[in-house]
């Protein structure tokens, strides 16, 4: 226990946490800390050499209004007592011991970095994506900027029902005109220029009154220039199998969802060039093809349970659809950082409201699974910091200044890099933009991003 003089967070003894990942909920449990009126010096790591996760890495360039909550981030790491230490792997630059030696307090903010795993047979043919992988290269992710995807055939078929579902629908049907002029990397915009798809199926296992996705994220479906949408009406009708009438009292956004789609089913199509087809109560059972994706066997279900747990069950009723290019959304999975304990099958580090043992804290995805929007993370990130408060008596100080960790890191050859390095990456990426017409045209690899600060001291604020 620490004496009475030397209480952390006191102003002889400042409290110093380390918050492993820069995304959303980091920033929220770093913005709490910062404002709780104690002594808080707060360290941020990052394994890439920018900031903001999934909110630069995540968030579709169509949507560039979602991203401005990144100026609520830059103004907390104005703050004297933020540091921001990028371009550092916890687990393998500096381990997780060695993290925790050095801080009174650490919180696993990392998010979930992987796909859930959807187990049919064909699902490793050539031209079956993830949505996570595609997202983060149309995204400039350096770890997925040399990935391919073969976009040369007219029908593709996104499964899952969720919003980055929406998201990558919207990418393959919009045309690459329409998202020139966003912050979509370059490399993305020139593939998607020459892509043949035509046709997006959109595909969920449930029905309309249980699907994932929020409603201004279904109505932008409806919206694209040149795109028609499709829904059968069938789906739509009340009737036992959809529970649409037990489902939606008390659930606003999905009776929203509801009446959007009855709106796209009343509609004729146009015959534009492109079209999305939204599917309900379909599972796929296999992908078919000879050297890559030809066929998607679906099964057709029905719902069982409870309304408000309805499950899908397979009937047995199967169609095949032509369908060369196929992208599974069904959700983000966590992947663990060695040394923290963690839970596999949930993807999650293992916690209660937020703490996992007094002096380690998980905030975010790696928290709770990865589930709801951005600001979702706000009071879920101040849950875990409370957690970390009524802990304080019981932390033990550790190291008082940062000059262990520094000695490790130029030990081991690890170029840090600051949150002013990072202000100028963003301001070059902001200049490489203007040439394009674009508001910023991102670097995609890291050694471009160290280029920009050649000359410049690494070491942090
Ligand atoms: P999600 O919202 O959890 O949706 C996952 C989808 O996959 C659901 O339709 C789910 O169906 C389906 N699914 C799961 N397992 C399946 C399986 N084995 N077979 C078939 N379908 C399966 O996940 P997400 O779309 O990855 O989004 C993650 C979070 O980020 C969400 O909270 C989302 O709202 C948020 N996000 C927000 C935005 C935005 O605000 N614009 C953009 C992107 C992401 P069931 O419903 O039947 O389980």
């Amino acid at each position: 226990m620490p004496d009475q003089a030397v209480e952390l967070g006191s102003e002889q003894c400042p409290l110093r946490v380390a918050i492993v990942g820069s995304g959303p909920s980091g920033f929220y449990a770093a913005d709490y800390l910062l404002r709780s009126g104690m002594n808080v010096h707060v360290h941020m790591f990052e394994r890439l050499p920018t900031p903001f996760g999934l909110v630069r890495f995540g968030v579709a360039p169509d949507h560039a209004k979602i991203r401005n909550v990144i100026k609520v981030y830059a103004k907390t790491a104005q703050h004297p007592n933020y540091r921001f230490w990028g371009n550092i792997t916890i687990g393998s630059d500096i381990t997780m011991d060695e993290l925790r030696a050095e801080f009174d307090a650490v919180i696993l903010a990392f998010g979930a970095q992987t796909d859930r795993k959807l187990n049919i047979p064909g699902v490793d043919l050539p031209r079956s994506y993830t949505a996570t992988e595609f997202c983060a290269w149309y995204n400039s992710h350096p770890d997925y900027r040399d990935r391919e995807f073969d976009l040369s055939h007219p029908v593709a078929m996104v499964m899952g029902q969720g919003n980055v579902a929406m998201d990558v629908a919207r990418v393959l049907a919009k045309t690459s005109e329409q998202l020139s002029t966003t912050d979509m990397a370059s490399h993305a915009v020139d593939a998607l220029a020459d892509s043949q798809v035509r046709e997006v199926h959109v595909v969920g296992r449930r029905g309309p009154a249980q699907a994932a996705f929020t409603p201004k994220e279904i109505k932008e479906l409806g919206e694209i220039e040149g795109c028609d949408v499709i829904v059968n009406p069938d789906d739509l009708r009340i009737n036992e199998n959809c529970a649409i009438e037990l489902e939606l009292p008390g659930n606003e956004a999905n009776k929203r969802n509801m009446e959007i789609l009855r709106e796209f089913a009343d509609r004729k199509p146009t015959g534009a060039p492109r079209k999305i087809i939204i599917h309900f109560f379909k599972s796929p059972i296999k992908l078919r093809g000879n050297g890559g994706v030809e066929q998607v066997v679906l099964e057709r279900n029905k719902l069982v349970g409870e309304p408000g747990a309805r499950k899908a069950r397979g009937t047995g009723e199967t169609e095949t659809l032509d369908c060369q290019v196929f992208f599974r959304s069904i959700g983000y999975h966590g992947v663990p950082i060695e040394g923290t304990p963690f839970d596999e099958g949930k993807g999650v580090v293992p916690n209660e409201s937020g703490r996992v043992e007094p002096g380690l804290y998980a905030v975010g995805w790696i928290k709770r699974g990865p589930s709801g929007l951005i600001g979702t993370n706000k009071k879920d990130s101040e849950e875990s910091v409370d957690k970390l408060f009524d802990d304080l008596k019981r932390l033990e100080p550790k190291a008082r200044d940062d000059s262990g960790l520094r000695a490790i890191l130029k030990q081991r050859g690890v170029r840090p890099v600051s949150y002013e390095d990072w202000l100028k990456i963003d301001a070059a990426e902001v200049e490489r933009g203007q040439a394009k017409g674009k508001p910023r045209d991102n670097f995609t690899r890291i050694d471009e991003m160290i280029a920009v600060l050649d000359g410049q001291p690494s070491e942090t604020r």
